[in-house]
């Protein structure tokens, strides 16, 4: 008779926890520099986000820790031990990839237990693992099938279950959730962070979706180039990005470089297009400085009266509860803003941020 999934916990929950130290990892291919200096510690049991554009090096970097690429300089080490040097299966983390990865001519029962057969688990214990595996994802009416019967959402969890049997000290998973819909995204997101909670188990989770990593991590860590921006909380990388490039990826879209004019504690205006502009200073910035606004779709505004940058409507779309626009800045800058009502292409807006809501940064913005 099958345990109750609460038992899955007890079940599958890692034989060992320990914290995993990535200490100035660097990985080459040819001339090119993937990874430049990459330093981490991740407590047990954290749900770690990688999050950066496209060839950051995220996946690079996923892969060196789990043992599929060798490094090309810094040591991985478990619980203080070294493992850089050892092969994947002796590193006995568990990966779940964006392509599933599953034996297609293997059964459910035996793809999940194919890294216990491997550790030479059988009999009652696989079987009894399997099965908590499969409840912990909801598969287990499906136990007989063969991938090629499953829908992609199955698929994946499939392949969790895979990981997650062999009670591996960390799980890494490679945009698992990009293959699948909408909807079912996000139904699988809450099912992934459920599952970490419930078996307590160490995440590391690659991604290029900013709320993806917003929903799911206890940290992010948002790279650029082979190298570290920012570890943040979420809350922290949502409101404080250190870095103009780190507010972009946040979503930060819209920047109005002008000069500083005026300092308020934290707080600075610019002069751009005669026009005066406050944000919050990121970082240092005196009088006369060039510094580079950053602020969100949302959170500029088109207003009827007073103050803000001038800019001509390129074009509007309705989003439900407000319209979102692009307009264009006398000097030719894309100013993605808000308004409550659609605005004629060609027409004339005032946009200004909200209080509070924009970010001031160094430099020219280009
Ligand atoms: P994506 O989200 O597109 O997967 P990523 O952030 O995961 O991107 P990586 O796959 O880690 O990026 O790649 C980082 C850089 O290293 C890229 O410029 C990529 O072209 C390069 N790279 C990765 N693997 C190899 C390889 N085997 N040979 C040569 N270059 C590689």
């Amino acid at each position: 008779m099958n345990l109750p999934v609460q038992n899955a916990a007890a079940v599958l929950s890692p034989k060992q926890s320990a914290r995993l130290e990535l200490d100035g990892l660097r990985r080459s291919f040819g001339a090119y520099t993937a990874l430049d200096g990459i330093d981490l510690a991740i407590e047990p049991g954290e749900f770690i986000a990688l999050l950066g554009p496209s060839g950051c090096g995220k996946s690079t970097a996923l892969n060196c820790v789990a043992g599929l690429l060798a490094l090309s300089g810094g040591e991985i080490r478990l619980g203080g031990n070294r493992i850089d040097q050892l092969e994947p299966e002796k590193r006995g983390f568990g990966m779940v990839f964006q392509s599933y990865a599953l034996f297609p001519h293997m059964s459910v029962r035996r793809n999940v237990g194919f890294g216990l057969t491997m550790q030479g688990i059988r009999g009652a214990e696989a079987d009894r693992r399997i099965e908590q595996a499969l409840a912990l994802v909801r598969l287990e009416s499906q136990i007989d099938k063969l991938p090629g019967q499953l829908s992609g959402g199955q698929q994946q969890r499939v392949a969790i279950a895979r990981a997650i049997v062999i009670r591996p000290p960390v799980v890494l998973m490679d945009e698992p959730l990009s293959n699948l819909d909408a909807k079912l995204r996000l139904e699988m997101r809450a099912e992934i962070r459920g599952i970490h909670d419930q078996i307590g188990s160490t995440t590391i989770y690659v991604t290029h979706d900013q709320d993806e990593a917003l929903s799911l991590a206890d940290r992010i860590v948002v790279m650029s180039q082979g190298r570290i921006m920012q570890i943040g909380s979420p809350q922290d990388l949502y409101q404080r990005p250190n870095h103009i490039d780190v507010a972009d990826f946040m979503g930060f879209r819209t920047r109005i470089a002008g000069r500083v004019i005026g300092i308020s504690g934290d707080e600075a205006r610019i002069e751009v297009a005669g026009a005066q502009l406050t944000g919050t200073m990121r970082e240092p910035l005196a009088i006369g400085d060039q510094a580079v606004l950053s602020v969100r779709p949302e959170d500029l505004v088109a207003v009827e009266d007073g103050n803000g940058m001038p800019a001509t409507v390129v074009n509007m779309e309705y989003r439900g509860r407000a319209f979102f626009g692009l307009a264009k800045s006398a000097d030719g800058s894309d100013l993605y803003f808000r308004a409550e009502q659609a605005l004629p292409r060609g027409a004339s807006a005032t946009l200004q941020p909200a209080q509070g809501r924009a970010l001031l940064f160094k430099g020219k913005g280009a």
